[in-house]
């Protein structure tokens, strides 16, 4: 399978889950309130965006369904690939210059050319700092092992050729820390208008030295297909729509934000990293591609690969663990619902504990049990309704790590809540069954409303 976004684009025009808007909209604030009504049922596709000459898409992929769909699978089969890959990524394949000639080197914009304005970069709530690419896959290579890393951060547009960063703790960042150490610039890439599945990919939560474009061969079932950029030594997808080539500049750092983040509150201004960009390439027709922070797009991105992963840490802990559950309420972060196949006395317990040990943003977990829908939160409440007494069944741990983004945490310092909402193995199993009419399931309406 190609990982080519029109080919996606044209499989949610033939499903009718695509919505195209012909008439010019605004990228400051319009263009994400049209997209954020639309969502998470349609997607948008913005036909003209003022001040650009490239069209805009947004909600790619708005349920696990969709992005299952995406990838040719149905969703219980997209957590066991996506781990699968994890564990055994495809090494890409690098495209020589005899092998194109590429769409994506159909415009090269080098030096003085070099102007981002020309993007439909767009402001998405009204307290951001400016315009900001949301969907950007970010790619640099460790000095040291030579070996990519790829990943999205928000980049806030700050001059024709400066984008700012925000660089959490996590990989780019302490590739970033090798270079500047040395007092050197790291190089960069940003592809833009790029298949779900590489968008996908880039989430995987991995230790250092794996490169997520191998993992998204993997679950593509095959290579990815990489070229070389034109003024950094660093490879992109070759389906790209749009890549930014350009620089993190060493000492340097620039007020950045407030932006409007998953949890869907503002991260506050901050003084952040710079990028100096070198060059932009991009297809004839390139279709750009916007995130709308906090909309279904954004958390599930994020939320599966997380579900992927403490899916096998639990497992560790427990093989009766049957599926996890991170809700979007919680920003596909904070609240985990665990169905567990309890066979042990306190096999609850040591679900949640396996769940909290996972990452440092878990921090509420409910396990239930089997007969419960872990995907439809009326049921999980209902069990919490009826399964739950919080004398025996909740406990609390004081002052672990959370996250900062979190505003009601101590600068990221954060209470964990467990909740054991599973039948008591001693009990009666029969006074907790819950109620059922025969025939209900196999029944037809349209037999009796003729
Ligand atoms: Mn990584």
């Amino acid at each position: 399978m190609k990982p080519d976004l029109r080919n996606w684009l044209s499989e949610m025009d033939r499903q009718g889950i695509m919505k195209h808007i012909s008439r010019e909209v605004s990228p400051i604030n319009e263009l994400a309130a049209v997209g954020k009504k639309l969502e998470p049922e349609y997607g948008a596709f913005f036909e003209h965006v003022e001040g650009s000459t490239m069209p805009v898409v947004t909600g790619l992929m708005t349920s696990r369904d969709r992005m299952a769909m995406s990838l040719g699978m149905p969703y219980e089969e997209l957590l066991s690939r996506f781990s699968k890959a994890l564990a055994e990524p495809l090494p890409c394949k690098v495209l020589g210059a005899e092998e194109g000639p590429f769409a994506i080197k159909e415009n090269i914009l080098t030096g003085a050319q070099v102007d981002l304005g020309i993007l439909p970069a767009c402001l998405h709530h009204e307290k951001d700092s400016g315009r900001y690419l949301t969907a950007a896959l970010c790619v640099v290579k460790d000095p040291d092992t030579g070996i990519r890393n790829v990943c999205i951060h928000r980049h806030e547009v700050k001059d024709r050729n400066h984008l700012g960063a925000l660089l959490l703790p996590r990989h780019t960042n302490q590739i970033f820390s090798k270079a500047e150490a040395e007092g050197r610039p790291l190089e960069v890439a940003l592809a833009i208008g790029v298949h779900p599945s590489l968008l996908l990919a880039s989430q995987a939560t991995t230790p250092l030295g794996v490169d997520e474009f191998e993992i998204a061969g993997a679950l593509l079932g095959e290579p990815l297909e990489l070229v070389k950029c034109e003024t950094v030594d660093l490879e992109v997808p070759v389906e790209s729509e749009i890549i930014i080539e350009g620089r993190f500049l060493p000492n340097v750092r620039e007020n950045e934000g407030p932006f409007g983040e998953y949890p869907k509150t503002y991260g506050p201004k901050a003084p952040r990293h710079v990028i100096e960009v070198t060059a932009i390439t991009y297809r004839n027709s390139a279709i750009y591609h916007t995130i709308i922070p906090a909309t279904m797009e954004h958390l599930l991105l994020g939320g599966i690969s997380r579900e992927a992963s403490i899916m096998q840490v639990i497992r560790q802990a427990t093989p009766n663990v049957r599926k996890v559950h991170i809700t979007p309420a919680s920003g596909c972060r904070y609240h985990v619902v665990i169905q567990l196949d309890q066979k042990h006395e306190g096999e609850a317990k040591n679900a949640m504990f396996a769940a909290f040990t996972s990452s440092t943003e878990v921090k509420h977990v409910v396990v239930v049990d089997p007969d419960i829908d872990i995907y439809d939160m009326q049921d999980v409440e209902w069990a919490i309704a009826n399964r739950v007494q919080a004398g025996r069944d909740v406990f609390i741990i004081r002052d672990a790590m959370g996250n900062k983004l979190d505003p009601s945490s101590r600068g990221g310092v954060s209470d964990k809540m467990g909740i054991d909402a599973t039948i008591p193995m001693n009990d009666k199993k029969e006074r907790f069954q819950k109620i059922h009419i025969h025939g209900y399931e196999n029944l037809n309406l349209d037999d009796y409303l003729k």
